[in-house]
């Protein structure tokens, strides 16, 4: 299985890691779209929201936990956004689910 993001788990493509736990890592987005642009990954594959079972409703607990500290390590004590891409509609390009957490500069009111 080709996974970018599990490569970078498992410290096998470079990135720029923020936070790392047990269950969630955190690295910059190679592509930023805002000052801050860091993607909360948990460590276990799982391709989308769409394959997230009961038993993954921890990790996914873990990984907001992980936006509030990454937040505060980073100073967005003005605020931040988080957004997850589902899906071909969606624009989700990277089969491993993630969350987009932005802030460094005033978003704009609208996601779309
Ligand atoms: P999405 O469109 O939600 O699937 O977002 C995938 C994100 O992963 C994009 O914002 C890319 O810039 C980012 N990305 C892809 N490859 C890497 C990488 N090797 N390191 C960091 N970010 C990456
Ligand atoms: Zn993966």
């Amino acid at each position: 299985m080709d996974c970018v993001f599990c490569e970078i788990i498992k410290g096998n493509i470079p990135s720029t890691k923020v936070y790392e736990d047990e269950y969630v890592t955190a690295f910059n987005d190679l592509n930023p779209q805002t000052p801050v642009h860091v993607l909360i990954v948990p460590k276990k594959h799982i391709a989308s929201v769409n394959e997230l079972t009961e038993d993954d409703a921890l990790i996914i607990g873990k990984v907001f936990l992980a936006a509030k500290k990454i937040a505060e390590q980073l100073g967005l004590e003005s605020g931040y956004r988080i957004i997850n891409n589902c899906g071909a509609d969606a624009g989700q390009t990277v089969m491993h689910v993630h969350f987009h957490l932005l802030g460094g500069r005033k978003l704009g009111e609208k996601i779309i």
